[in-house]
């Protein structure tokens, strides 16, 4: 089962020729996850050849400019795609007013329903049967939401060997005892699945937190990730800046992502001010604390395989 990610813009505050604005896809066994969405980046999209018009949600962090004005496009572009499911939109207050607001004065005929959900806070956005996706508040100049993806536990491997030992016929009942029932042989015992089954396995999880200050909690919230995608704005000489204007900087992103203990930590929301070239001077800082620490690209495709 595939998880996978894309970047489609890694800047903050405003497009640079060759950098979008940060904006990352998430696609799972078909559905698309988009996270956040500035000014141009559908261009992403696009570059990706991605199937970008069936997104079946879309995360935004918080209503800023750099991280939502690239709405209106997608809409437009998507308004007349074939499809039977809303397209949802999370995110914080003023967003469904964002939404409306633009709908309405851009006159946009879209042909397919969509659903606004306004989150405040720690929450369980989305339940399906495989995966969960929460949000948790982040501390920034207004409300603003990271989120999760994380997969629930998976059953155990299958030992064909020892149902065969128990004398389990192959057959309806490996498929019964796979599906997590105790069966009955024709004998009058019983098998339980953990006779024949390996324990449960872990899921994969998945994290975007971006423009926030280090919030309380927040390395709870990402403990464990196998993929950290975090802000990380600007370098120590620009603490002051970084806590003044409520960023992170790639340093105290790598903290989070060491307390947090999570595999991986990719850095996203530059600050214009750096080049591509200078943009190494964060990825040192933060690998110094967390050495699992990169610099997310533009049109970066990272695979999150599983552990097991
Ligand atoms: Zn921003
Ligand atoms: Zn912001």
């Amino acid at each position: 089962m595939n998880l996978e990610v894309f970047v489609l813009g890694t800047g903050g505050m405003m497009p640079l020729p060759g950098r979008g604005l940060t904006s990352v896809l998430v696609r799972r066994e078909g559905e698309l996850f988009l996270f956040d969405c500035g000014e141009g980046t559908q261009i992403g999209l696009r570059r990706l050849n991605l199937r970008w018009k069936k997104i079946t949600a879309i995360f935004i962090s918080h209503t800023h400019a750099d991280h939502v004005t690239g709405l209106p496009g997608i809409l437009m572009l998507s308004s007349q795609v074939d499809r039977d499911e809303p397209l949802y939109i999370y995110g914080p207050p003023k967003i469904r007013e964002f939404v409306d607001a633009m709908r309405r004065t851009l006159d946009m005929y879209i042909n397919y329903e969509i659903v606004v959900r306004e989150i405040e806070g720690k929450c369980l956005v989305l339940d399906a049967e495989e995966y969960g996706i929460r949000s948790f508040p982040l501390q920034h100049t207004k409300q603003c939401l990271a989120y999760c993806i994380e997969e629930k536990k998976r059953p155990g491997v299958f030992f064909p060997e020892k149902a065969l030992a128990l004398g389990v016929p192959r057959g309806p009942l490996w498929s019964r005892l796979q599906g997590g029932e105790t069966v009955g042989l024709p004998d009058g015992s019983m098998v339980a699945p953990a006779q024949i089954m390996g324990e449960e396995r872990k899921g994969r999880k998945f994290c975007f937190v971006t423009d926030t200050i280090a919030a309380s909690g927040l390395a709870g919230f990402v403990r464990g990730a196998d993929l950290l995608i975090c802000e990380g704005m600007f370098a120590d000489e620009l603490a002051e800046t970084a806590a003044e204007k409520k960023h992170l900087t790639a340093a105290q992103a790598a903290r989070i992502a060491r307390e947090a203990g999570v595999k991986e930590m990719g850095l996203i929301h530059y600050s214009p001010r750096y080049s591509e070239r200078e943009l190494k001077k964060l990825v040192q800082e933060a690998r110094e604390i967390f050495p699992a620490s990169f610099l997310t690209r533009d049109l970066q495709h990272i695979e999150m395989p599983f552990e097991d």
